[in-house]
């Protein structure tokens, strides 16, 4: 355990774990979470400015959520970030379905390479369930 000072008050407080902030902060962050996401949830035709200025919550802060797909973004609001891979707009998470599919082909093949020197008959589609279910 390590003392710290808290990158949002600048409280000091023990360290364990995750980003450098202190209980208090990590508290009152999740309630503001919960707060945008009953927002969100009341108003789906908001834009993510909108929301940063009526619940005082940076973009930066809401696009986080929304790339740990804890915020989702209905097509009403006009949200769209960037798939990380094509720039396809998405509403959630990090890719678009599309390169999600493409991953997972892509290891499922590699696999299934692999697979095929020891017997033609690989089980490609548990595997690729596997490994998609793993990434998340
Ligand atoms: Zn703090
Ligand atoms: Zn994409």
């Amino acid at each position: 355990m390590e003392i710290m000072n808290c990158r949002n008050c600048h409280k000091l407080f023990n360290y364990i774990s995750g980003p450098m902030i202190c209980p208090e902060c990590k508290k009152k962050k999740e309630e503001k979470f919960q707060e945008v996401k009953e927002f969100i949830r009341k108003n789906p035709s908001k834009s993510i400015s909108e929301v940063s200025k009526e619940m005082d919550v940076s973009v930066v802060q809401i696009e986080t959520w929304i790339r740990q797909e804890r915020l989702c973004f209905s097509k009403e609001s006009g949200v769209t970030l960037g798939c990380e891979m094509c720039g396809a707009p998405i509403y959630t998470g990090r890719y678009c379905a599309q390169c999600k599919h493409k991953m997972v082909n892509h290891l499922g093949g590699m696999y299934e390479e692999k697979e095929n020197k020891k017997a033609p008959t690989g089980h490609t589609k548990e595997k690729m369930r596997h490994l998609y279910g793993g990434e998340r």
